[in-house]
């Protein structure tokens, strides 16, 4: 239901203002570096919240005037969708609970947040990856084009 072969980088651009709002009031910044990509088969009401909770957890983890960076790009067929933080890195015991649901580190979090985001990319048949490290992570959603 609601599933439309739209462009990921529409989605992005419809989410950004909340995104950006987000940031602004945080003294952070979200940049994006949009490119040309295929349409692809999505709900976008799943994409928006997977984008969403990926861009949250990027801010929490970063300081103050840094910034999240928004990308898109096609790798070999697939779409790519990466979200990248100035955090410091998600730690390994905690890399190991990544999608256990109610998982969380933060006085204040739900622990829902991947959890959610990895059902959302499973339901549209995407990968879903991180590389994460002392200088920030990176979250790949890989779309089927
Ligand atoms: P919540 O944000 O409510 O804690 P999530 O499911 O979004 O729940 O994230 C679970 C946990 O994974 C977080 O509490 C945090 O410890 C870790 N995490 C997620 N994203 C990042 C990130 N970009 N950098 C560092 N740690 C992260
Ligand atoms: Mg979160």
């Amino acid at each position: 239901d609601n599933i439309m072969r739209q462009n990921i980088n529409e989605v992005i651009n419809k989410v950004l203002p909340m995104i950006q709002a987000d940031a602004y009031n945080n003294n952070k910044e979200v940049n994006v570096d949009l490119n040309l990509v295929p349409d692809i088969l999505v709900n976008e009401n799943e994409i928006k919240q997977l984008i969403l909770n990926l861009v949250r957890n990027g801010l929490e983890a970063t300081a103050e005037q840094g910034c999240v960076t928004i990308s898109t790009y096609l790798k070999e067929d697939k779409v790519v969708l990466e979200i990248k933080d100035q955090g410091k890195g998600i730690p390994q015991e905690v890399q190991a609970k990544i999608g256990t649901p109610f998982f969380t580190t933060k006085d204040s979090g739900t622990g829902l947040g991947l959890a959610i985001s990895i059902g959302i990319a499973q339901r549209h048949g995407a990968g879903f990856e991180f590389k994460t490290g002392s200088s920030g992570t990176i979250f790949y959603t890989a779309f089927p084009s």
